[in-house]
């Protein structure tokens, strides 16, 4: 640095010393009580363990770094009114979650949204997502054109069974859906809200589109009984809810499914062999009632599982949280150790939304994107009972146990001081 230089507000390269947790690419965890992190030009150059030459770390106290957080579903036009209501899935939709969409027909509405709903996320660590915007044409451009934002996002398109504010008719609908795609590609999430939202005709050209486009898909699956009986009744030519989008071609490697809590053998079996993702959203699954995803089943299967905050049905947007309820939810049927919770928060996730080369995990050249969680005073460094303190620490709060978030080496949370 010149001498007199201001000091640098990035730190896209440095080294910083902590706790460390983070799920490996290859299979396992790594865990160290007292870890150095060196980045440089962003990326992760070394994870060790602390040594006499790392006088130079920034040590960050009792603090845990482990990846930042990949929310697998999240709904942006629910931010608002998250955890707000409860009941069961389809009068919860109906009566209170259509009416607080319809008000982003506006495009103010959904400018001014997307801002607080970007830096909602990062404030939790959750540094990519796959978002469902409202169902309005132009509803997720803003979240897609936004510079922090990481991952997929596609409106909730509905072309029957809806309120007139939120359905539109299907060629319009197709229409729309069509240009977006062209104009965002691979990030785009060709996004029908569900099944009984979506005319058959509907669902097979979204399916022509997204894979035109090479998009995400991004839909609902088997979160509640009602809703399955809804779709049987509606699509009676189908063998099942999976089967009514494997024939209209939406199923597969960039296909994410939330919920996906009531299925055959024979669904999970379809799910496996197209290779999609099931995004398990276990706090959401808990407000609405909506039963427990059968993940070692999903697991025995081999179907893909990610994980989602499903906020505002989910009531919180931290995925500490959601590992939270994750673990009392599926203890006694799953893995549940806090390190196989960040596994799913983290690393699936990334694979999830095709960032896995970049994110997910702390390996030597991912992004250098971590988030710092406070460890509790005096409790020492043991990473795994140090990131069940931090899930509890968030509980039923926003941001709690995030000490700092950084973004390719710069620190974003709490934002850095202005360069003088
Ligand atoms: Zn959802």
């Amino acid at each position: 640095m010149r001498p007199g230089a201001p000091e640098p507000v990035s730190l896209a390269s440095g080294a910083l010393r902590a706790a460390v947790l983070t799920p490996l690419a290859a299979g396992g965890l790594l865990a160290l009580d007292d870890g150095v992190v060196r980045f440089a030009g962003g990326r992760i150059a070394s994870v060790a363990p602390a040594g006499a030459g790392d006088g130079d770390a920034v040590d960050l106290g009792e603090s845990l770094l482990v990846p930042g957080f990949v929310d697998a579903h999240v709904h942006l036009p629910q931010f608002r009114v998250r955890g707000r209501f409860a009941g069961a899935l389809l009068p919860w939709l109906r009566e209170h979650i259509w009416p607080e969409e319809a008000a982003y027909g506006d495009p103010g509405v959904v400018a001014e949204a997307t801002v607080e709903f970007a830096s909602a996320l990062l404030s939790r660590g959750t540094v990519a997502a796959m978002v469902m915007s409202s169902p309005h044409a132009g509803s997720a451009s803003h979240l897609l054109r936004h510079p922090a934002f990481e991952g997929g996002a596609g409106p909730a398109w509905m072309d029957r069974n809806g309120p007139e504010a939120l359905v539109r008719p299907t060629a319009a609908a197709l229409a729309d859906l069509a240009r977006e795609a062209a104009t965002f590609g691979a990030r785009y999430a060709v996004s029908p809200r569900f099944a009984p939202t979506s005319s058959g005709e509907f669902l097979a050209g979204a399916g022509r589109i997204a894979r035109e486009h090479g998009c995400f898909v991004h839909t609902h699956l088997s979160e509640n009984p009602d809703e399955v009986e809804w779709v049987r009744s509606l699509y009676p030519e189908a063998a099942s809810y999976a089967d009514v989008y494997e024939r209209a071609g939406l199923l597969g490697p960039k296909t994410l499914l939330a919920h996906v809590i009531h299925c055959t053998d024979a669904e999970l079996d379809l799910l496996a062999a197209r290779r999609c993702v099931a995004v398990h959203c276990p706090s959401s699954n808990e407000a609405l009632g909506s039963g427990r995803m059968p993940l070692p089943r999903l697991r025995e299967k081999g179907v893909r599982v990610a994980m989602g905050s499903d906020v505002g049905a989910g009531p919180c947007l931290s995925m500490l949280d959601v590992m939270r309820v994750f673990r009392e939810v599926q203890a006694g049927h799953a893995d549940t150790r806090p390190g196989e919770a960040l596994r799913m928060a983290t690393l699936e996730g990334a694979r999830a939304l095709g960032l896995e080369g970049r994110l997910g995990s702390l390996e030597p050249g991912r992004e250098a994107t971590f988030v710092a969680l406070r460890l509790p005073a005096g409790g020492g460094r043991d990473p795994e009972g140090g990131l069940e303190a931090a899930m509890d620490a968030g509980r039923g709060r926003y941001g709690e146990g995030v000490a700092g978030v950084w973004v390719r080496g710069e620190r974003r949370v709490p934002a850095p001081p202005p360069n003088p």
